[in-house]
C-alpha cells in the first residue's frame, strides 16, 4: 500500500524559536520599516519567504562534516572532497570554488565577454544580467513564448527558444556571442524547468557553431526532477543519472551552493576548458583566494559536498516538488492568480491581476507584500515594477516591469507542512479583502536595486493626484 500523504522525510533534532507578534505590533514595525519587507528585522517575520538561497536547514551529516574541515591555506582535504563530487555529480574538469553564484559569474564574464558581446539564456537572473553589462555586453533573454504568460501551462516553461537562438548568432555572428547559458531551472520566469529536450538542442546549436555552452545550475536537482517526471524516457532514471546526462550537454557551469547546494554560502565555477580555466583562476586569486578555498572556509566546502550529494535523494525531492505545489495548489482555490504550473522553489502571484484596483504606479506587488506581512507576518518579495521599474529623473514619470509578481519562496527543509498551512489561511484573508487594500507611493529611493532600500507610505489620500501625476 503506498499512502497519498508526502511527509517531510526528515525529523527535527534543533530548533529556532518563532517570536510572535500582534497585527498591531507588525502595522508599527511594518511603517517604521518604509513599507518595505527588505528592512525589517527578520526576528519580528513570522514566516520567512522572502528567498531560498542561503535559508536552507543543514541535514545532522552536514553539521558533522563542518567539524571535518581543514582549513589549510593550501591544498586541504575538503577542497579535494568538494571537487571530486562536483566532478562526479557534474562531469566538468576544472572546478573553482567561489564564495556565491555571482563571484562565479563575475570571473567567467569579465574573462570571456568584451563591449558589444551578446549572451543569450533563457532568462537571466539578476546577477548574470549584472555581471555581463559589467563587462559591456548585453544580457539577451530568449525563453519560449509561453514563459511570459502567466497562466499558460507548459510542462517546461523554462525552455529557451531555440529558433531565436539561432537567428542571434545568424544576426551577429558567433565572434560576439562568447557563449550561450541555460538557467536550471529558470529563477527569474518562475522557477520553471528546461526540458533534456531543450538542452540538447541548445547544446547541438552551441556545437554547431563552435560556442561554448554553460549552465546556471542553482536549481539543477530540481530540474532534474521535474524532468524525470514530466519527460518521456526518463522516469526509470535516477536524478543523479539525468543530471549526468545534462550536463554532458554543456562546457561549464555556475552554480550557487546557496540553492540545491543545501549549503548556506559557496559557489563555484567548472569548465573544461583546461585554457580558460587557468585565465579564471588568475582571477580566482586576485579576488577571491587561492584556487582551493576560493574565498570559502574548508568547513563550507564540506557542507556544500555532503549537500550535493542529499539533494539528489528523491524522497527529499518528491517532497521539496509536491509541497511547493501544494501551495500552489491551494492558492489556485481560493482564487489566487498565480503563475501557473507551480515552479520548484517558489510560488509566484500575480499581483496585478489580484489588485486590478490598484495603478502600477502605487505597485500592486509592494502593497500586497505589505498586506501580508501586517496580516500574518509572512515575509515575501516583489518582483514586478519596484524591483525591474525605474523612474524617470526628468520627468517623474514611472517605467514599468512587464509583470507584477510577488514571489512566495520555499527555503529547504525548514518549514513543515502546518506552517504552510498558515501561510494559506493568511493569503485566504487577504483575498477576501482584496478590493480594500490600498496602493503605495515611493518617497525614498535610490538607483541601482532600488527594491532593497526604497521607502514607501501609504496611498490612501493622495490616491488621486498620484494616479494624475
Ligand atoms: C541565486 C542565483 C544566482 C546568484 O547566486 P548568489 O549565490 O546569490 O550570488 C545566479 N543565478 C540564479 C538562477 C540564482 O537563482
Amino acid at each position: 500500500m503506498t499512502y497519498r500523504t508526502i511527509i517531510e522525510p526528515f525529523r527535527i533534532k534543533t530548533v529556532e524559536p518563532i517570536k510572535m507578534t500582534t497585527r498591531a505590533q507588525r502595522e508599527r514595525l511594518l511603517e517604521a520599516a518604509g513599507y518595505n519587507p527588505f528592512l525589517l528585522p527578520a526576528r519580528d517575520v513570522i514566516i520567512d519567504l522572502l528567498t531560498d538561497s542561503g535559508t536552507g536547514a543543514m541535514s545532522a551529516e552536514q553539521w558533522a562534516a563542518l567539524m571535518r574541515g581543514d582549513e589549510s591555506y593550501a591544498g586541504a582535504q575538503s577542497y579535494y572532497r568538494f571537487a571530486d563530487t562536483v566532478r562526479e555529480i557534474f562531469g566538468f574538469t576544472h572546478v573553482l570554488p567561489a564564495h556565491q553564484g555571482r563571484a562565479a559569474e563575475r570571473i567567467l564574464f569579465s574573462t570571456v565577454c568584451k563591449p558589444g558581446d551578446v549572451v543569450p539564456n533563457n532568462t537571466h537572473f539578476d546577477t548574470t544580467r549584472a555581471n555581463i553589462e559589467a563587462t559591456g555586453a548585453e544580457a539577451l533573454d530568449i525563453p519560449i513564448p509561453q514563459a511570459l504568460e502567466p497562466s499558460t501551462v507548459h510542462p517546461f516553461k523554462g525552455d529557451m527558444d531555440v529558433a531565436a537562438l539561432e537567428a542571434l548568432i545568424e544576426r551577429v555572428g558567433t565572434e560576439r556571442v562568447p557563449l550561450v547559458m541555460l538557467t536550471i531551472t529558470n529563477n527569474s520566469g518562475g522557477g520553471q524547468p528546461v526540458s533534456m529536450e531543450n538542452v540538447k538542442r541548445v547544446s547541438a546549436v552551441c556545437r554547431a557553431h563552435g560556442l561554448p555552452l554553460y549552465i546556471d545550475a542553482c536549481r539543477f536537482a530540481e530540474n532534474c526532477w521535474f524532468i524525470r517526471e514530466r519527460e518521456a524516457g526518463h522516469a526509470e532514471h535516477s536524478v543523479a543519472q539525468i543530471a549526468r546526462e545534462l550536463f554532458s550537454y554543456a562546457d561549464g557551469a555556475t552554480m550557487s551552493a546557496k540553492k540545491d547546494g543545501l549549503a548556506n554560502i559557496g559557489g563555484f565555477l567548472a569548465t573544461n576548458d583546461d585554457a580558460l580555466a587557468k585565465q579564471e583562476e588568475r582571477l580566482l586569486i586576485l579576488t577571491e583566494g587561492f584556487p582551493t578555498y576560493g574565498g570559502l572556509a574548508g568547513r563550507d566546502l564540506e557542507a556544500i559536498a555532503v549537500g550535493l550529494r542529499e539533494v539528489l535523494d528523491h524522497d527529499y525531492l518528491r517532497y521539496r516538488i509536491v509541497s511547493t505545489a501544494y501551495l500552489g495548489r491551494h492558492f489556485t482555490e481560493i482564487g489566487v492568480p498565480i503563475v501557473q504550473p507551480p515552479g520548484g522553489h517558489a510560488i509566484y502571484v500575480d499581483a496585478a491581476a489580484l489588485l486590478p484596483h490598484i495603478p502600477r504606479s502605487q505597485f500592486p506587488g509592494q502593497a500586497l507584500l505589505a498586506e501580508l506581512y501586517v496580516a500574518g507576518g509572512i515575509r515575501a518579495v516583489e518582483i514586478g515594477s519596484v524591483m525591474f521599474g525605474k523612474t524617470d529623473e526628468q520627468t517623474g514619470e514611472e517605467r514599468f516591469a512587464p509583470m507584477e509578481l510577488v514571489r512566495l519562496a520555499i527555503p529547504r527543509r525548514v518549514y513543515t507542512q502546518s506552517h504552510i498551512d498558515y501561510v494559506i489561511e493568511v493569503m485566504a484573508d487577504v483575498y477576501a479583502r482584496r478590493d480594500s487594500i490600498h496602493g503605495l507611493n515611493i518617497v525614498w529611493q535610490s538607483q541601482p536595486l532600488r527594491h532593497f532600500t526604497a521607502r514607501f507610505e501609504p496611498a490612501r489620500a493622495r490616491t488621486h493626484a498620484a494616479v494624475r501625476r
